[in-house]
């Protein structure tokens, strides 16, 4: 490696992360280290896919080794970030020490539990690969322990399903579960023929889809309730106990698939002064996404708290366009300060929001126009199938995209347990 190049350390090849490295090194004055704690890139847009077993996931992840053949200037170091260690430009993982002059966080969030334990330790979160797994796999078992139960009653208390929070991960994962148990369920399961199962959506908010239009809203509230989902909205969910969840309005509902799709917090970073982590635990940035009082420590993504942004003074929403756009302007002003030009300041371009409620259904709020139904559902297939990373996976989703939606019979519900023999 030439000694005089900047070192630039990315923690976290998400959409930020990714993006930044992707546009910063095609610049050999720089040589880039990404570290993360997982081999390869995922999608979380469509990990409910995953999780309901229509897609495979290798069809939306793509190992960062891959990626970074034959890139000189590119590094991978498998770790998890333990600590920074800002006064010697130092970074510990749990597998090994790196320096860097530039050091880039995009780390991203973990499921918020509101400080509720049991909902933490039994509910079924799904913000990552190993999450969405474990669901299918829950699932799966759980419809296999149903059909063994004796009464009707039993298998129907066992078979409800509660999903807390009514955000686009939310009704995605409600649409689809119910559009199995319309299509799949009937034609697999014959014990449960005649039966009344319930799928519950809950949220603490007066309406599904917060962020987004009154059109969506409704949209989604009436195309969820045709498909039999029940809605309860201005209710939180207080607890998980004894197979219960436990409403905010003291209702109990029984149920042994409780998927928590209800707030982020953002990811604990060791080794930054406490009076940089703001609200929702995300990290203080200046408009350079520069962490607040630092000269070379930066967060992108989800992770970062930035007020500066005229339109966003309380901070970008979420999403994955704000990761993307942060990433590339970051990767620009690395550029432009060693070509000694001013640095230029964040603004988001919102290019509009998109949630696919069902089959064939999803709605559009684009900057001027709205669109429900097909036409967005296929705004929403197209959106999805571009940013994934490999040709390859983008011809596999479609095929298989194509192939689920017109048998109506992904063959993927295979239950898979890690661990030796068997
Ligand atoms: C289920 C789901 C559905 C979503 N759907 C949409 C959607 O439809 N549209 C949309 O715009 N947004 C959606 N989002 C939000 C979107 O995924 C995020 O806004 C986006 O991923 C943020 O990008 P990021 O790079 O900041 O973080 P992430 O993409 O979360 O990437 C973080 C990276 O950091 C790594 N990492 C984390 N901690 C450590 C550590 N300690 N050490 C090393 N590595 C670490 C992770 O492995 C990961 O690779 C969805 C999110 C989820 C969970």
């Amino acid at each position: 490696m030439k000694q005089d190049r900047i070192k630039v350390v990315v923690i976290g090849g998400g959409f930020a992360g990714l993006n930044l490295i992707k546009r910063l090194s095609n610049d050999k004055r720089f040589f880039i280290t990404l570290v993360d704690m997982n081999n390869y890139n995922f999608f979380p847009p469509l990990l409910y896919q995953v999780a309901t077993a229509f897609i495979e996931p290798s069809s939306i992840s793509y190992p960062f080794r891959r990626m970074f053949q034959e890139k000189e200037n590119l590094r991978f170091h498998l770790g998890c970030l333990q600590r920074i260690d800002a006064s010697a430009n130092k970074i510990e993982t749990d597998t090994g020490i790196l320096d860097y002059d530039y050091l880039v966080l995009g780390l991203g969030t973990e499921s918020n539990y509101f400080g509720m334990e049991n909902v933490k330790k039994h509910s079924l979160p799904m913000k990552t690969i190993n999450d969405a797994l474990n669901l299918r796999n829950h699932l799966l078992l759980n419809m296999e322990k149903a059909v063994r139960l004796e009464t009707q009653e039993e298998k129907e208390r066992y078979l409800n399903i509660v999903i807390a929070g009514g955000g686009p991960t939310g009704v995605e994962v409600a649409g689809m579960l119910a559009e199995m148990g319309r299509n799949i369920g009937r034609k697999e399961y014959p014990e449960f023929k005649d039966m009344q199962t319930y799928i519950y959506l809950i949220d603490a908010a007066p309406v599904l889809l917060g962020p987004m239009s009154k059109k969506s809203q409704q949209e989604a509230s009436d195309v969820l309730q045709k498909l039999g989902v029940k809605i309860i909205l201005n209710t939180a969910v207080k607890d998980y106990v004894d197979n219960k969840v436990v409403l905010s309005d003291g209702r109990e509902i029984h149920s042994t698939v409780f998927i928590w799709a209800s707030g982020v917090t953002g990811r604990e970073v060791p080794g930054l002064p406490p009076a940089v982590v703001g609200k929702g635990r995300r990290i203080i940035v200046d408009e350079f996404n520069r962490v607040q009082g630092m000269s070379n420590i930066f967060v992108i993504g989800d992770l970062a708290f930035q007020s500066s942004d005229a339109k966003f003074p309380n901070g970008h929403p979420q999403v994955a366009q704000v990761a993307i756009q942060q990433g590339g302007l970051l990767s620009a002003n690395f550029k432009r300060v060693i070509d000694s030009k001013p640095m230029k300041p964040f603004a988001y371009n919102d290019k509009g929001s998109l949630a696919i409620i069902s089959k064939y259904k999803a709605v559009a709020d684009l900057p001027k126009l709205f669109f429900r139904g097909f036409f967005a559902w296929l705004i929403w297939l197209f959106i999805h199938i571009i940013p994934l990373v490999g040709f390859r996976n983008k011809v596999k989703l479609a095929f298989s995209w194509m192939w689920s939606f017109i048998t109506n019979d992904p063959t993927l519900r295979l239950i898979i347990r890690p661990g030796k023999g068997k």
